[in-house]
């Protein structure tokens, strides 16, 4: 494994980051007790479970948490993270996990830590990926469900970024017009 708590040069999803931690302190509460978005939260942690209890049940969740902190030559490489919004991240927040303000792991994405990922609502690249090694081991027809349940989450977690987007307007511009705090 890499060595810990590198002193790496602050990349934008640090800012991306901080923004998150803004709206979740200004309206996290709020968000959280709204009925539509509760549900929709709901769901989509519900998906995010069960695709994480089959790649368990496959063994992919170990290799993948294996690789990806053991350091580069995964698909979890440097700079892949930026491609993450705030409202992804919030997500995050909202479900009580929160991305880290430091690179623990050098020469990987910013959110590997020693356990693999440490994100709970990740986006397309991150949980419909599997590598050539997992084709090699994985049954097609393991491949096929296990790609339908992602999809599964992925739909759930566009709902949800959906909703919390036009939730975030509402508040700041209630006419829908944009809002310049976020
Ligand atoms: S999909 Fe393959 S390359 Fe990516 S973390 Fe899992 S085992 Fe490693
Ligand atoms: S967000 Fe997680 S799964 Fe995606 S590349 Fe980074 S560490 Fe890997």
């Amino acid at each position: 494994m890499q060595s810990m708590q590198q002193s790496i040069p602050q990349t934008r999803i640090f800012d991306t980051i901080s923004k998150a931690r803004l709206i979740f302190e200004k309206h996290g509460n709020r968000l959280l007790t709204d009925h539509d978005i509760s549900r929709l939260l709901k769901k989509y942690r519900d998906a995010i479970g069960r695709t994480a209890e089959l790649m368990r049940q496959m063994g992919v969740h170990r290799q993948c948490s294996r690789c990806a902190s053991e350091g580069p030559g995964g698909c979890c490489f440097p700079g892949i993270e930026e491609g993450y919004d705030h409202i992804l991240l919030l997500i995050n927040l909202l479900m009580g996990c929160s991305p880290p303000d430091v690179q623990e792991v050098a020469g990987s994405c910013t959110f590997v830590g020693p356990h693999g990922c440490k994100l709970l609502a990740r986006y397309y690249y991150c949980v419909h990926f599997l590598c050539p090694g997992l084709h090699d081991v994985l049954e097609p027809l393991s491949v096929k469900i296990l790609l339908r349940t992602v999809g599964e989450e992925l739909q759930a977690g566009w709902e949800t970024e959906r909703a919390i987007h036009a939730w975030l307007k509402r508040q700041e511009r209630p006419d829908g017009g944009d809002c310049p705090a976020w």
